[in-house]
Order: structure tokens, then C-alpha cells, then sequence
């Protein structure tokens, strides 16, 4: 059976400050894109790897590849608007014959294997499995600041990736969304909706999502 991973790097990263996208600021010294390429490249369980980074960092993408000596990395595609049309370009890449795509943000530089393993043996017979945290805040809907409803916490997770999938449930979650994918914030929504059954597996508190400078901060004296 054959895993591919697509790492989604096309964002801009303006909210990092920085003049170069958010996937090639470097922590711990190498772009955040190669900590994502070094953890496929070294699982035994991902075939091949498809990285989707900005039209113009493609070239570099490429380069960094070979830098790292990631043999497994199939193509360096270019993005879209939004982080849905990203991991579209990426999953165009795959062959018919790939039976499971495991979907990563590298904003997510913190993931490791163990959360790959998890996240691998918890698909079961289901069409695909994501990674949750709880949800430790009290959590409220607001509308034009103000409160509308507070939600039920214990119902509720926060959702990190890498997100698997049965490739042909995130083919057809695509084709049944068509245009409407661009609000998806995460792939797993539009395979819900397609009426797929999605399994949750622990996810991993150090996994963190690059947003500001703050994470940034955080994520290097992680490394320290
Ligand atoms: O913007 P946000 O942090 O939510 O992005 C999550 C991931 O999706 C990041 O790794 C980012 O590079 C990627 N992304 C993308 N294409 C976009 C927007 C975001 O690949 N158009």
C-alpha cells in the first residue's frame, strides 16, 4: 500500500513579519519547510513526498530537497490562493495507485514520528484520522463582540495536522466541494462534509502552529 505526504508551504507569512514565506524562516538553524521534509523522509511508513510552496519558491524548494538528501520528495508544486488550493496542487501530484495521503502544514515544523505512528494506526477502517487536542479555555461564539452562546468544552478539540486520509475520500470530498473549498481551514472539514467518517487520535501539545514571533520564540527554546 502506498502513503505519499503532501506538506503544504505556500502561505505567505505575513503575520511573521518577514519579507520571504513563512516555510523558509529558519528554527534551529534550517528552513521550517526541512524539518517536515526531514521527518517524511525518515519515516518508513511515507512512500514519497509532495512539498506545495509559493510559484517562485519552487526552484529554492527544490534545492533544499537536494540539500537534505530527501530522495523521497516526488515534486515541489506551486500553491494557491488559500491553504485548500494548496493541498489541491499537491494532490494532483499522486498517482492512482496511492492508497493514503497524510496531509501536513509545515507551519507545523514540531510534529514527529510518534504522532505520524499514531495517527497511521489509528485510521482503522475508517476513511480518515486526525490529530486533537483538547480544548482547556472555556469556549464562546461572539458576534461584533458579543457573547452569543458559550459551547460545550467537553465536546470540543483543537485540531493539528498531519491529517490522513483514504486518498480516493479526499479525491471525492474535493470534486463534492468544487469551488466552495477555499473556506476549509483544514481537509478533514470538507471530508466531513462529504459524509466520510473521520477518527480522532491524541494529538501532540508540542506540535505548535508557527503563527507570530511569539510561536516562533516558543518553538526555538523548544530546541534549546
Ligand atoms: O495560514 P495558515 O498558518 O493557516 O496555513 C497553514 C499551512 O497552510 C501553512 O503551512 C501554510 O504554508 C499553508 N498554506 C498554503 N497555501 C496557502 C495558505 C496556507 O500552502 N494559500
Amino acid at each position: 500500500m502506498q502513503t505519499w505526504a503532501i506538506v503544504v508551504a505556500a502561505g505567505s507569512g505575513t503575520r511573521l513579519g518577514f519579507d520571504h514565506p513563512k516555510a523558509f524562516v529558519k528554527l534551529d538553524g534550517r528552513p521550517l519547510l526541512a524539518h517536515s521534509i526531514e521527518l517524511f523522509e525518515d519515516h518508513p511508513a511515507i512512500d514519497r513526498i509532495v512539498l506545495v510552496v509559493p510559484a517562485d519558491w519552487q526552484e529554492p524548494t527544490t534545492l533544499l530537497a537536494d540539500d537534505l538528501v530527501a530522495g523521497k520528495v516526488a515534486a515541489a508544486v506551486a500553491g494557491g490562493a488559500t491553504r485548500a488550493h494548496s493541498v489541491a496542487a499537491g494532490l494532483a501530484e499522486l498517482p492512482p495507485s496511492v492508497e493514503l495521503v497524510l496531509v501536513h502544514d509545515a507551519a507545523r515544523p514540531l510534529a514527529d514520528a510518534e504522532l505520524v505512528d499514531r495517527v497511521l494506526a489509528g485510521l482503522q477502517d475508517a476513511d480518515g484520522c486526525i490529530p486533537v487536542l483538547p480544548v482547556t479555555d472555556t469556549t464562546k461564539r461572539v458576534e461584533s463582540g458579543q457573547v452569543v452562546e458559550t459551547l460545550d468544552r467537553g465536546s470540543l478539540v483543537a485540531v493539528q495536522t498531519p491529517q490522513l486520509f483514504r486518498t480516493s475520500a479526499l479525491r471525492a470530498a474535493y470534486e463534492r466541494a468544487g469551488a466552495d473549498i477555499g473556506n476549509a481551514t483544514d481537509c478533514s472539514s470538507l471530508v466531513e462534509a462529504a459524509g466520510f467518517r473521520v477518527l480522532t487520535v491524541p494529538g501532540d501539545p508540542r506540535n505548535l502552529k508557527i503563527t507570530d514571533q511569539s510561536d516562533l520564540a516558543r518553538a526555538e527554546s523548544m530546541f534549546a
